[in-house]
């Protein structure tokens, strides 16, 4: 199947008892076992099946499958946020007194992640001085136990050069670990390009419509723990909390996904509803349709903002001088994504006159809705930090990040136009909030 073909039937054929051609939701927390040797076999993982919710759902199993299938890779795990997803990456290949080495631009949260809570936990991050692949490699060091980055940075809008940042992470005998939340699978494979591990925010374009939490981690299948027992004790020693198992041993190419499933998931339990494994599935069958039309809305958008006198610059690796456009063209078929920076004339005020202004694009921090969607980081998401602090994470005072959505472009056109005018013009914003009102 080709990958539009996953996205609507991988993972599931009509249920063999009803023939529901929709996935069903499986909303139950334990299975029944045919005798007491059956359960012994699901509990020593022997035989294949289901023994409880927390631990694996035929619904979740399904989205499992199909994101597995989607980007690529030999199996998944779903958990209940893109955070969990991401902590659990992280967690799975690297222990107390190792360092995962980052690109410096990452979505905020994960900055957090690795800058302040692992560190609690022993583990270190390093973040190269740039998302160049010679700094990101200089920043490795023999505690390091992966290389992580997003392909597409959120909300820096820069493109991981893949190839070489895996290349860079093999000669260490690490995986390369990507977020591919922003890209998604329609524009981008991370394992096709050298990537061991992917994650999603599903919360976001995979999901669609800024209904459903969910985050998954995909297993590319290609590392060799095997081949690195000294650096990688846990998937080569046994694991005493089962008895003596071994997992590159016992999983072969699904021992990175099994561990995540049998040590994280099983005694920390982030776990994905099924419910929510079903609405996650219905937006994915619409993925690629949707991605089309917000990368088409958001060209439109970014050539509006560029030629408006009203507006400073605008940070769209679609333009040909963007210095990402020549990964825009290596990695995502030339499509930029949807999501873009830029800044209104007017500084800290200008920028949340402008915010202020809109009306059919909704102001919050959520991005890949099917919706348009708005953030001024320097008033909401970075506010906590010092100005400096803020341009350092490429946040300046009258910066707005657009999410583009799927509407007519031309209201999404006249939404940004007529906020424009507010963010220029005081007295017609406040005119125009007497009229509203
Ligand atoms: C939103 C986001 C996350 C976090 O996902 P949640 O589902 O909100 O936990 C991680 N990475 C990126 C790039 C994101 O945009």
């Amino acid at each position: 199947m080709r990958k539009e073909t996953i996205a609507v039937h991988g993972g599931y054929e009509p249920d063999p008892t009803t023939g529901a051609v929709a996935v069903p939701i499986y909303q139950t927390v334990a299975y029944a076992f045919d005798s007491a040797e059956h359960g012994a076999a699901l509990f020593n993982l022997e035989a294949q099946g289901y023994r409880y919710s927390r631990i694996s759902n035929p619904t979740n199993a399904v989205l499992e499958r199909r994101v597995a299938d989607l980007e690529g890779g030999v199996d998944a795990l779903s958990v209940g946020s893109g955070q969990a997803a991401l902590t659990y990456a992280l967690l799975n290949v690297a222990q107390a007194g190792r360092n995962i080495v980052s690109v410096p631009q990452l979505y905020g949260t994960t900055h957090t992640l690795l800058a302040h809570l692992l560190p609690q936990w022993g583990i270190n991050a390093r973040f190269a001085a740039s998302d160049q692949p010679e700094d990101v490699e200089a920043a490795i060091d023999g505690d390091t136990r992966a290389v992580f980055c997003e392909s597409v940075g959120n909300p820096a809008g820069n493109i991981a050069d893949l190839v070489p940042l895996a290349e860079a992470a093999h000669r260490h005998g690490v995986p390369l670990i990507v977020d591919n939340t922003v890209a998604t699978p329609v524009l981008l494979r991370p394992i096709d390009h050298g990537a061991d591990i992917v994650v999603h925010s599903l919360t976001k374009f995979m999901g669609g419509h800024g209904t459903t939490m969910g985050g998954i981690v995909v297993d590319g299948g290609r590392f060799a723990w095997a081949e690195h027992g000294e650096r990688f004790p846990q998937f080569n020693q046994p694991d005493a909390s089962y008895h003596g198992l071994v997992y590159s041993e016992h999983f072969g190419r699904t021992a990175y996904a099994a561990r995540l499933r049998s040590v994280y998931l099983r005694t920390t339990g982030a776990v994905l509803s099924p419910l929510s494994a079903f609405l996650l599935l219905q937006g994915i069958e619409s993925v690629f349709v949707r991605v089309e039309r917000h990368v088409q809305n958001a060209r439109r958008v970014a050539e509006f903002l560029r030629n408006d006198t009203r507006v400073e610059w605008v940070n769209y690796a679609g333009f040909a001088d963007n210095p990402y456009y020549p990964l825009v063209q290596r990695y995502l078929g030339g499509q930029a994504c949807s999501l873009l920076t830029f800044g209104v004339r007017g500084g800290y005020a200008g920028g949340t006159r402008f915010y202020d202004a809109l009306s059919l694009v909704k102001r919050l921090v959520n991005l890949g809705d099917a919706k348009s969607l708005a953030c001024h980081p320097a008033s909401t998401t970075h506010r906590q930090m010092p100005p400096d602090v803020q341009r350092n994470a490429g946040v300046t005072p009258e910066m707005i990040r657009l999410s583009v959505g799927i509407e007519h472009v031309d209201d999404i056109l006249a939404d940004l136009d007529q906020a424009l005018d507010a963010a220029v013009s005081p007295m017609f914003s406040s005119e125009r909030s007497r009229h509203v009102a």
